[in-house]
């Protein structure tokens, strides 16, 4: 039994489809160590980690692109953000950290914004949509944005424990743009009568369970990769003061004698001080 995070990429070559299992506990536990969240918020922030993985399955063309989902609401939670890279890293927060709610996620969730970003470094574009945010789970809002953003007929798992562990296990399984209705309707099936928490646990932690869907659609494993936490902060924390331009950062200079941030997702503290400061904006 392998003791770290997972995805697994496939195809279903009968029905022209391909899937993404994601399996996420221990990241989640490093993250929640470092941001100290409620339980409600773990779990959910995990949720969110786990739609953000999924969403890289479906949008992702190369390895150096990454996705976001942002959400913002005015309920006990205000503001979630997620990135995800092809290549399993994963990073989020949720503020308020500490904000409780009974655990259905759909009161997690009041009027908001429900966006996905994807970012492309090397023609350094952003592309953003965005849908309304319904007082639904966060599947469900996921499960939205991807009919109204683009049609497809994905059909999209994310399940979470939040009592005993918080521990996330989701799947995506996406039609090739050539997969007939048959198809569609023949995994639908296959989908509905399946009892997906059993299946994606067994996917993960045992080698015999899952023959017959192995065996069914003739399935091919193509990769499976570790998920693992990363705060790319250190260049971030720099553009973001360069980006603030130097007056607005001399006038906290004056007030305070140095400049601290805080990075909001490892808790890296960075202080600078006027020198550094100058030498900054010199490069
Ligand atoms: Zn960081």
């Amino acid at each position: 039994m392998n003791q770290n995070d997972l995805y697994i990429k496939g195809i279903l070559p009968e029905l022209n489809f391909k899937f993404m299992f994601v399996h996420i506990q221990n990241t989640l536990d490093e993250i929640h160590q470092l941001q100290n969240f409620s339980i409600e918020c773990k779990t959910l922030l995990g949720e969110v980690l786990a739609g953000t993985l999924l969403l890289t399955a479906k949008d992702i063309k190369e390895n150096h692109e990454m996705i976001s989902i942002q959400i913002e609401t005015k309920s006990s939670i205000k503001k979630i953000i997620a990135f995800a890279t092809a290549n399993g890293e994963i990073r989020g927060t949720i503020i308020p950290q500490q904000a409780h709610w009974d655990m259905q996620t759909s009161s997690a969730f009041g009027e908001g914004i429900f966006q996905v970003n994807k970012f492309a470094y090397h023609t350094k574009k952003v592309y953003s949509s965005a849908i309304e945010l319904q007082a639904k789970s966060f599947e469900a809002n996921l499960i939205s944005y991807i009919q109204k953003s683009e049609q497809t007929n994905s059909f999209i798992k994310i399940l979470s424990n939040p009592v005993e562990k918080s521990e996330i296990y989701a799947y995506i399984f996406e039609p090739f743009p050539e997969t007939s209705f048959q198809k569609i309707e023949e995994l639908a099936d296959f989908l509905y009568h399946l009892n997906s928490k059993e299946f994606l646990y067994n996917i993960f932690h045992s080698n015999n369970e899952n023959r017959k869907f192995l065996k069914k659609f003739n399935v091919k494993f193509l990769q499976m990769n570790e998920i693992f936490f990363r705060c790319n902060c250190n260049t971030k924390i720099e553009n973001l003061i360069l980006s603030m331009g130097e007056n607005e950062i001399n006038e906290i200079l004056q007030k305070e004698g140095k400049l601290e941030i805080t990075c909001e997702f490892c808790k890296k503290k960075y202080i600078y001080s006027e020198i550094d400061i100058k030498n900054l904006f010199l490069k």
